[in-house]
């Protein structure tokens, strides 16, 4: 049965008008789902006996709860059970400007990376657009705050759950929804080249943040095996059509491997390809994990390679790294449980 934070206000119009209903409805629901946060469908004290009975038999209502939470400073993590017993995660992290969360949007992921945990394990299935946002709901009861900011960021390859996350994103940013703003909403693909061209005419103003990683076709292939289905030359007329179409500034994401796609020479050959697009890098120094040999990249050839951007003129940061001693990164938290859950099989 569908759960009824998956539907769009559309849809519960649609939903609504096919019942006889009166489609303002939708939007009785949502307050109730967003504002009041109630737990049943008995607490919407404003329906009629008759409808509340009507979404009973239509619709599930039900919220997730984290499982475990690792908190530190500035990050928290939360694991979730799904209701098929699969994990997934999420972080929050705490900035000056607010409050940020990096939510999963499928279980595993089919992208391989061979430096991410998720492409590790591999997708079990997609994400429902309630799955995502429930994590939110669930973040957000935690802290007792208000969430600022989402990055679809966590586990998961977003652009291979491309409906259902642009389903979340519209009931996130619904100003009945979390009315969270489009320009506070990001979503990152590791370069599906066919997505990234719907994506340009999805009529919110949404960030996108490709995972780059490598300036060439040779070791992008080496460490990202959709490279071999998107060459660069394709990805990067994507990036421009989506930026003519949309003039919105890119952000690239570079994960610092050491030894790996960290020489000078590669920073030189970034600078090269980026040339005179509206874009932003992020450098990512990389979260070592046990079950990965690559290491992190030095300090120091972090900042000359940050230099050399830079340099440039094109505009650079190094993340702040977030949480590496709880396993903030991608797919790690969620990776130790099922190692721990496999011994008690
Ligand atoms: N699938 C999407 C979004 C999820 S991954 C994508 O690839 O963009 C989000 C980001 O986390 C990616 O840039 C990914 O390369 C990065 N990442 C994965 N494992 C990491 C690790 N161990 N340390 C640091 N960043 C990591
Ligand atoms: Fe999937 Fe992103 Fe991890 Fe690659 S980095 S395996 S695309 S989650």
């Amino acid at each position: 049965m569908r759960n009824i934070y998956d539907l769009t206000v559309e849809e519960l119009e649609e939903y609504f008008l096919s019942i006889g209903e009166k489609k303002f409805k939708a939007i009785q629901v949502y307050s109730w789902l967003y504002d009041k946060r109630v737990d049943s469908f008995d607490q919407m004290t404003d329906m009629k006996k008759t409808v509340i009975e009507k979404l009973k038999e239509d619709f599930s209502i039900s919220k997730l709860k984290p499982v475990k939470i690792e908190k530190d400073e500035l990050v928290n993590k939360y694991l979730f059970e799904l209701s098929d017993g699969l994990y997934v995660e999420s972080v929050l992290m705490l900035h000056d400007y607010g409050t940020s969360i990096c939510i999963s949007s499928q279980v595993g992921c089919n992208m391989g990376c061979k430096f991410c945990e998720s492409g590790r394990l591999k997708k079990q299935r997609d994400l429902t657009s309630a799955e995502m946002l429930l994590q939110i709901l669930a973040v957000e009861e935690d802290i007792k705050t208000r969430i600022s900011h989402v990055v679809i960021m966590g586990i998961g390859e977003p652009f291979d759950n491309y409906e259902r996350v642009t389903n979340f994103i519209k009931i996130i940013n619904h100003p009945k929804g979390l009315s969270i703003g489009s320009r506070h909403i990001t979503v990152s693909t590791s370069g599906i080249v066919p997505k990234i061209l719907e994506f340009a005419d999805f009529p919110y103003q949404v960030n996108l943040a490709i995972s780059l990683h490598a300036p060439n076709d040779q070791l992008r292939e080496q460490i990202m095996p959709i490279a071999k289905k998107y060459k660069l030359k394709e990805l990067m007329d994507a990036i421009k059509t989506y930026y003519n179409k949309t003039n919105r500034r890119i952000t690239f994401e570079y994960i610092m491997l050491d030894n790996v796609n960290d020489s000078l020479e590669n920073a030189r050959e970034l600078c090269e390809l980026l040339k005179g697009l509206n874009c932003y890098v992020n450098l990512i120094p990389y979260n070592e994990t046990e079950n990965i040999q690559y290491k992190r990249s030095k300090n120091n050839r972090i900042l000359e390679f940050y230099d050399i951007i830079k340099k440039n003129n094109i505009v650079v940061t190094i993340r702040r790294e977030f949480g590496s001693n709880i396993s903030a990164a991608c797919g790690q938290l969620r990776s130790k449980k099922e190692n721990l859950w496999k011994h008690f099989i």
